[in-house]
């Protein structure tokens, strides 16, 4: 990188150090400990409460050669809040430690406690549910506040984390709705969008909306979704009974984070402790490969470890599953391998996967980069599939573009046959081996729909307007079939299996919770889209076929055959899977008596109805058939 002006290697090169950060504490006593060696001067600040003006205690830090400025302080500060003053070129400002593990309101000044007072009942013997494959979860991607904002089904707590341990909550025609509902339709693991500390929603306030990719403290819960957020012990019990809760019914929680950049720059924490240390730069200015102003340098060695220690502290303290990063091509894959491999440590079943692109222009060298490009080289992290997604519906870049359910089949078949396969090589597709990004079907998260852009069902209605509600259903089904059926990691947004729309906005990151929530109605009202994603994900689990753990095997077990108007059949081990997106009836002439486990309107486990002799596969339709 040319930017001599901001260039840290020496900073790095002699300034290094591998202690313990933030406010550790124990009865006796609680020890600070902050690096910067930059700062000529740092006071620690006690305070009482998060609001009171002037702290009750300040004490001049110690500084080592090492940069690293420590105070130990006497006594148990379990409760007390903190905050450094930091000087630095003669100017004194006063911020947050980057580790604080809690915050007061809005995250302006940190937490000591002792985490035991954090445990709710029966915490110690929670544990994480423990998948032995990525490609066993079924994922679901679920916002705190649009869970439980709708006032038509019958929760309490109200956008808050409490709400996910709330038990009968029902809609107004009594259908059964919350955690015990995503259970029942068959999720394995619910991945929220950010739970933990971000900027742009006032916690002293009630009733306003943000999907959460503004990060302030990385180590601390968001305040607004918890029932107090004055009080930091208050954040951090909730979402660890939110955890614990989602563990009673065997389903794990993915922390969605944002290591990728923050909400502020100059003037955020990280800035204010080591100005310019924790950011990229190019040509003088701050490198914008988020598209949010700045993008964190994971690369210097004490960016890296603040990534490292965050993420294994918060799924050590958490008990977390697993983490979903945002903008993961934005992290330097020495980081990132480096953390798969301490997280690991702490749980080798740790689910990790991220966004294996940039938001911009970054001016970390591509191939350094955590892209999709390089995922052979970050072999723990799967990554979304938007070759899955786009060859499915179309560019989520234009409304009306189509994919292979939605008007374009042809074009896009073999495309669909690959991301069916995984993802992988596959000899019988013609798609070169250097367009494939991996070669195991673990890294393919496949998905047609995400908090990002158009839903599905909204995405169908635009780019089919001239086509039936009836055919968007169906498209629809066809999409959550293949989602399912193919090979690599299933993702769905949560709703999307009740067509959940957004009324087409694409960007709803601050809209209203109207546009935003789940329709807990809907779950009733569309109950046979429920039924169908139900039985499908039935399928999944049930036959191991589904799930194939290499590449070799996905090449030796699955085959395929063309059709007419861009229809094929997939041969996945002892099923023929018929897809059929054309607006005709094709004719299959079956060789051999089988079962049909999913059709047009229906899809199980257990053989629905034999067929034998022609087949015919309607239109807009997926037809599963096996032998039993
Ligand atoms: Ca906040």
């Amino acid at each position: 990188m040319n930017e001599t002006a901001f260039d840290f290697s020496g900073i790095d090169d002699k300034y290094y150090c591998n202690e313990e950060l933030g406010a550790v504490w124990t009865k006796e006593e609680t020890v600070f400990r902050i690096w910067s060696p930059e700062a000529e001067k740092i006071t620690l600040n006690l305070y009482g409460d998060c609001k009171t003006e002037t702290p009750f205690s300040r004490f001049e830090m110690n500084k080592n050669k090492k940069g690293l400025w420590e105070h130990k302080a006497q006594g148990d500060l379990n409760g007390v809040y903190y905050t450094y003053s930091v000087l630095i070129k003669g100017a004194e400002r006063e911020t947050i430690d980057i580790y604080a593990k809690s915050a007061g309101v809005n995250g302006k000044r940190g937490m000591i406690f002792d985490p035991a007072l954090t445990n709710p009942e029966g915490w110690e013997k929670t544990s994480p549910v423990n998948t032995e494959s990525v490609l066993d979860a079924v994922i679901y991607e679920l916002h705190v506040r649009d869970f439980s904002s709708d006032e038509n089904a019958s929760f309490k707590a109200r956008g808050k984390f409490s709400a996910f341990c709330e038990e009968n909550v029902k809609n107004q025609f009594g259908g059964l709705c919350g955690l015990n509902y995503i259970k029942e339709l068959g999720i394995t693991h619910i991945h929220l969008l950010p739970v933990f500390d971000y900027a742009s929603v006032d916690e002293s306030m009630e009733g306003s909306f943000n999907w959460g990719y503004d990060p302030l403290n990385f180590n601390a819960p968001e305040g607004s979704y918890s029932t107090s957020p004055y009080d930091g012990f208050a954040r951090v019990r909730e979402l660890k009974r939110l955890i614990m809760t989602a563990h009673s019914k065997g389903m794990g929680i993915i922390a969605d984070v944002v290591y990728n950049h923050t909400y502020d720059t100059d003037n955020s924490p990280f800035s204010l402790i080591f100005p310019h240390y924790y950011y990229r730069h190019e040509n003088g200015n701050y490198s914008n490969g988020s598209g949010c102003g700045n993008e964190i340098a994971s690369e210097r060695l004490m960016a890296g470890k603040f990534i490292c220690d965050s993420l294994c502290y918060l799924l050590k303290e958490y008990k977390l599953d697993g983490f979903r990063f945002d903008l993961m091509g934005l992290i330097d894959i020495k980081t990132l391998n480096f953390c798969a491999k301490k997280l690991k440590e702490i749980n080798p079943y740790v689910i990790l996967y991220g966004e294996g692109w940039t938001g911009g222009v970054s001016s970390l060298p591509e191939k350094y980069r955590a892209v999709k490009k390089n995922a052979r080289m970050v072999p723990d992290y799967s990554m979304f599939s938007d070759d899955f997604r786009d060859c499915v519906k179309g560019s989520v870049f234009d409304d009306n573009d189509q994919g292979f359910i939605n008007g374009k089949a042809e074009k896009n078949r073999e495309l669909m046959k690959s991301v069916i396969a995984g993802g992988v090589y596959h000899t019988e597709i013609k798609r070169n081996k250097e367009d494939c990004f991996t070669d195991n079907p673990s890294q393919s998260v496949n998905y047609t729909e995400s908090h990002d852009n158009l839903t599905f069902y909204d995405k169908l209605r635009v780019s089919m307007k001239n086509s039936s509600e009836d055919n968007i259903i169906a498209a629809d089904k066809m999409g959550a079939a293949l989602v399912f059926l193919s090979q690599g990691v299933p993702f769905i947004q949560a709703g999307q299996e009740f067509l959940r729309s957004k009324n087409f906005v694409h960007n709803s990151y601050n809209s209203p919770d109207c546009v935003n929530q789940l329709k807990w109605n809907n779950i009733t009202i569309f109950a046979d889209m429920v039924d169908y994603y139900k039985g499908l994900i039935k399928i999944r689990k049930r036959y191991p076929i589904f799930r194939l753990k290499s590449a070799e095997e996905i090449r030796e077990k699955i085959h395929f055959e063309d059709l007419e108007n861009g229809a094929f059949i997939a041969y996945i081990g002892g099923f023929s899977l018929i897809v059929n997106p054309s607006y005709t009836v094709i004719s299959v002439n079956l060789k051999d008596n089988y079962y049909v486990f999913a059709d047009k309107n229906k899809a199980s486990d257990y053989p629905l109805y034999p067929v034998s002799g022609n087949l015919e596969a309607a239109p807009l339709s997926v037809i599963l058939l096996g032998r039993c």
